[in-house]
């Protein structure tokens, strides 16, 4: 029951919930399966860091996997002996502290430099532990490190041709800060290998560490007395309130007091939650109704978010709109015609993606999306990166209406949104007949896999046109839903 080593990552998990570690070593069946979503975000982890060995190019590969450590410790200490100059994935222990490092380089003066690369686009506070843990290692194996560096992302790279490393990072030197991390190393491991020791799980609560500064795998166990629409589901609730509330011993939304300090958003909800009944503000509703011009654009996008820019013109982590749907409605109460786009998967979407837009949508009438800030920011960006369309397309954002804005603005409020004001939470309360439940795309989430999978060109045609089908089927639905929640608002005033 004693853990001899401990890797940087659970060291990490260590710092951020010890029942976390805990449960890491030894309650493994309680983790979910890996999602899609995850193998996508871990493949892109690994083709980051593959592109940060382009910055020092010409190092040695420890390319032994995680599960053969001897090997990777030998072929470490091969070629640091063999005079490399700068070694990838550099593997050492000291005091039952396991480190991979993501690049080292030799001085003149035999020294080495330790550079930890991140796919973000700035130094996060949790950073800093992670690269002075790796100095600890290094250290205590015999290395003297001049200087630990921490690469990053350069937020203002725009691609233009094959990416240079060099300009696609920035170095951000964190050699003092992880010096001042030192002394609390040691206590810290002592803390982590005295609670492995213990044959139970420390006793740690639920609270804002179960998703800071990573999200946990354990939730699914530690959380699974919460009840549903619980005090963790008031929207926008700090989490010294959630504290005071549980302290309460009150664990239900419903069982909030109402002397309770909360804003007037919360208070709406909460009204609802315990009478059970909607709450309509009627002269608001007209009033957002009543500013709606036709013909009316119901419209959507969906967007991939890759770290390393797929396409000339796109910055890292730029959502790149991929594709878009519009019901058009000429009149109040009109039956909708429906338009789509997609990309094909293989060449820059947004260049189609403008055109449909500019040829669909007319000189006049309200543009409709769900969360408008979204589609609307996509528009500014689609104008800044094809600027022979930018004043067309900069002309559309003036004529946005956000179909959120009654829900935000309590004109109206359902007892079956608990509170929350997403599409996915509105539809099925306002139309309980149409639903997402059982579509091959059912989510944004999805609906970024889905495109990132056509990316990869390795589905069979079928897979391609079956992928395709859902992705329109999603995006489809999620304007048609706001037609039916928009006639829905308007039988609501009558
Ligand atoms: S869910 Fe929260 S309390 Fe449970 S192990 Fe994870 S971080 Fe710790």
């Amino acid at each position: 029951m004693f853990a001899k080593r401990i890797s940087k990552s659970q060291f990490m998990m260590g710092l951020q919930c010890l029942k976390r570690l805990w449960l890491y070593n030894y309650r493994k069946d309680l983790m979910p399966p890996v999602t899609p979503e995850q193998r996508q975000v871990f493949a892109q982890g690994r083709a980051i860091g593959a592109l940060a060995r382009g910055y020092y190019a010409g190092g040695e590969l420890v390319a032994a996997e995680y599960n053969q450590l001897p090997r990777a410790l030998k072929r470490t200490e091969e070629v640091v002996a063999g005079g490399a100059k700068v070694i990838y994935e550099g593997t050492f222990v000291f005091n039952n502290v396991l480190a991979r490092c993501d690049i080292l380089k030799r001085n003149r003066d035999g020294s080495w430099n330790l550079i930890e690369a991140k796919g973000s686009t700035a130094v996060k506070d949790e950073h800093l532990p992670d690269a002075a843990l790796q100095r600890y290692v290094l250290e205590g194996a015999g290395l003297k490190i001049k200087k630990t560096a921490l690469m990053h992302i350069n937020g203002a790279f725009v691609k233009n041709g094959p990416i240079d490393p060099k300009k696609f990072f920035s170095l951000a030197d964190i050699t003092k800060e992880t010096a001042a991390l030192r002394p609390e190393i040691s206590a810290d491991l002592e803390r982590f290998l005295e609670a492995l020791a213990s044959p139970a799980a420390p006793e740690t609560g639920i609270g804002r560490h179960c998703s800071t500064p990573y999200n946990c795998e354990f939730r699914g166990h530690c959380w699974k007395g919460v009840p549903e629409y619980s005090i963790y589901d008031i929207p926008r609730l700090s989490w010294e309130k959630k504290n005071t509330l549980k302290a309460m011993g009150i664990m239900l939304f419903k069982n909030v007091p109402d002397s309770f300090e909360l804003s007037k958003s919360q208070l709406a909800a909460l009204k609802v939650e315990k009478t059970g009944e909607r709450l309509v503000d009627k002269k608001k509703l007209a009033r957002f109704i009543k500013e709606i011009k036709y013909p009316l654009y119901h419209i959507d996008f969906e967007t991939i978010m890759p770290g390393i820019p797929l396409y000339d013109g796109s910055r890292p982590y730029q959502q790149v709109p991929f594709q878009v749907s519009l019901h058009v409605q000429a009149a109040p109460g009109a039956e909708p015609a429906h338009f789509e786009y997609l990309g094909d998967g293989k060449a820059d979407p947004r260049p189609g993606l403008a055109a449909f837009l500019l040829a669909h949508i007319g000189p006049e009438g309200t543009l409709l999306a769900y969360n408008a800030s979204f589609e609307l920011q996509r528009i500014k960006e689609l104008a800044r990166d094809l600027p022979e369309r930018g004043p067309a397309l900069l002309a559309l954002t003036e004529r946005f209406q956000d179909l959120m804005k009654p829900f935000l603005e309590r004109a109206y409020v359902h007892p079956a949104c608990h509170g929350r004001f997403s599409l996915k939470k509105v539809l099925p309360a306002l139309i309980p007949d149409m639903t997402y439940e059982g579509l091959g795309v059912a989510n944004g989430g999805d609906a970024q896999l889905a495109y990132f999978n056509l990316l990869s060109g390795e589905l069979t045609p079928a897979a391609t046109e079956k992928l395709r089908g859902d992705l329109l089927i999603y995006c489809g639905q999620d304007t048609l839903a706001m037609v039916k929640i928009l006639e829905h608002l308007r039988r609501t005033i009558l």
